[in-house]
């Protein structure tokens, strides 16, 4: 069996690498067109990624795949579960159902409604008229629906695209985490908003160099761990991080001088992802196992440096003093208590991307519901700015002024997507679940980070989560790593803990 196996396992793996390369070689293309390449570049830009991904799909549906798969399938099914043969083979196999599902001609249809779409959105928002946009959604919601149904489920439509980007979850576990969720913290956020003056932030606008921080970023994120030979930082509008394989893994970042907090927790949050890349085991190198093993997986790695130890007190005693001396006149007569509040500060906002660790979720328990209830047909597309607006007001408390801050803000639903939104809060959650974890293996964690030492945080992650790749779905992870599957109590309690005291809370609230 192992010269057999070997063997065609090694025609597998030659074609999962060119597959690999096409698309990283796409992935380096779209890095460059955010990042250097010229506002003329855009048309031809376009038309290089649509081939390059095209060829990348066309070489990964080949029969020649399928055939290998079921022959390979025998033959690895003694090997244990883990090792790197069978999930390549498992993982390989879920990736190639799901892309042979879709319909030649759906696939299509998809991409020309999102290019289409996606002016119009911009239009419509900066118009502040969901009217014009809302064709375009209702458009975006049959073809959610035609995916659905091309991949089957069992019980709601939204569990078929839930299972795309968080394989194994589904709408009814999602639904119970976030009901938990709203329970906890729709009151803490009324609460905090009643102690709304306990929290000065107005430190973090009084102007700070763009180029200082742009150093300092930097420094602070190598010495997190981020590996600059394997990596490198740019500006972009939007920030992402992208891994072009084990030795390529990049960052990019935004700077104000008007608001600290973007460069530095972006640079920190981006570094989160790019350090769960370089931590990826070579050996699945250009195979479906070397990326994250779910959107909310690789947010947890984001959120849980930028959040949990970025925005940690220990953090920022080891941080603010040489800070301090960076910005001495911004920081001129603020304590390290008084920063490490302020980077803290909480406050219900419109927009998703702005907002802090405690309302986040909300904003994400809204998409949920609404991309739900129009799967299923239970909300009109015309009535989406209604019921954004009335569980706004009932989940942060505040009144929508108008579309561009509500239901038009979000550049997801202009192209075919629903399901994506969950992993941002899946991410928050697996960071706390996580961490639950670590603290119980190092319980000198906090000293440790209060002397600049991230190494044996860095290692644990490594060895639990980052080496695997994709080789197990969240909740096997999660499993794997603390013994249960998704759970919100982690977070919550984290969050009532840091905030109850930031805000002076009385417990009695906070149950
Ligand atoms: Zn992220």
């Amino acid at each position: 069996m192992a010269g057999n196996t070997s063997e065609k396992l090694q025609q597998l793996r030659q074609i999962l690498a060119e597959v690999t390369d096409l698309n990283r070689a796409a992935m380096l293309l779209e890095w460059d067109q955010e990042t250097y390449m010229p506002a003329g570049g855009v048309q031809g830009r376009a038309d290089q990624l649509s081939t390059l991904l095209r060829l990348s799909h066309v070489r990964f549906i080949s029969d020649e795949v399928g055939r290998l798969l079921e022959s390979l399938e025998d033959e690895v099914a003694g090997l244990a579960f883990e090792s790197d043969e069978a999930s390549i083979v498992r993982v390989t196999r879920r990736d190639y159902d799901q892309a042979c599902k879709l319909p030649p001609d759906l696939v299509a249809e998809i991409a020309r409604a999102g290019s289409v779409a996606r002016p119009v959105w911009e239009k419509a928002r900066h118009d502040e008229n969901f009217t014009l946009f809302a064709p375009y959604l209702e458009k975006n919601v049959e073809l959610n629906r035609r995916i659905a149904d091309a991949l089957g489920y069992k019980d709601k439509p939204y569990d078929a695209l839930i299972d795309r980007s968080e394989p194994g979850m589904t709408t009814a576990e999602l639904a119970a985490i976030f009901a938990e969720l709203k329970q906890a913290i729709v009151p803490l956020v009324a609460d905090i908003a009643r102690h709304s003056e306990a929290v000065d932030d107005s430190v973090l606008y009084r102007g700070f160099d763009p180029d200082l921080q742009l150093s300092y970023a930097l420094d602070v994120v190598k010495r997190l761990g981020y590996d600059l030979v394997r990596g490198r930082q740019d500006i972009s509008t939007h920030p992402f991080s992208t891994g072009f394989g084990p030795g390529d893994v990049r960052i990019t970042t935004r700077v104000s001088r008007d608001f600290f907090n973007e460069c530095l927790f972006g640079s920190i949050h981006e570094s989160g992802h790019a350090m769960y890349n370089q931590g990826m085991s070579t050996e699945i190198d250009r195979t479906p196992l070397w990326d994250g093993a779910s959107p909310g997986v690789h947010e947890s790695q984001s959120r849980l440096w930028e959040n949990v130890v970025g925005r940690s007190l220990p953090f920022w005693r080891h941080f603010y003093p040489s800070l301090q001396a960076v910005f001495p006149e911004p920081l001129r007569g603020v304590d390290v208590t008084a920063f490490y509040r302020a980077v803290n500060k909480s406050q219900p906002s419109f927009i998703r991307v702005e907002a802090d660790e405690v309302t986040y979720n909300m904003h994400v328990l809204l998409r949920f519901e609404l991309e739900n209830e129009l799967l299923e047909g239970t909300l009109k597309v015309k009535d989406v700015p209604e019921a954004w607006n009335t569980r706004f007001k009932s989940y942060l408390g505040l009144d929508v002024p108008n579309d561009r801050e509500g239901a038009l803000q979000d550049i997801h639903w202009s192209f075919v997507s629903f399901g994506i939104f969950p992993g941002y809060t899946i991410g928050n959650l697996i960071s706390a679940q996580l961490m639950e974890k670590i603290r119980a293996d190092m319980p000198d964690l906090d000293a440790q980070i209060e002397q600049g030492q991230f190494a044996t945080l860095l290692s644990w992650l490594r060895k639990y989560v980052h080496r695997h790749g994709r080789k197990f779905t969240p909740n096997e992870l999660l499993e794997r790593v603390t013994g249960k599957p998704l759970t919100a109590a982690p977070w919550i309690a984290y969050v009532q803990k840091k905030f109850g005291a930031l805000y002076g809370l009385q417990a009695a609230h906070r149950s």
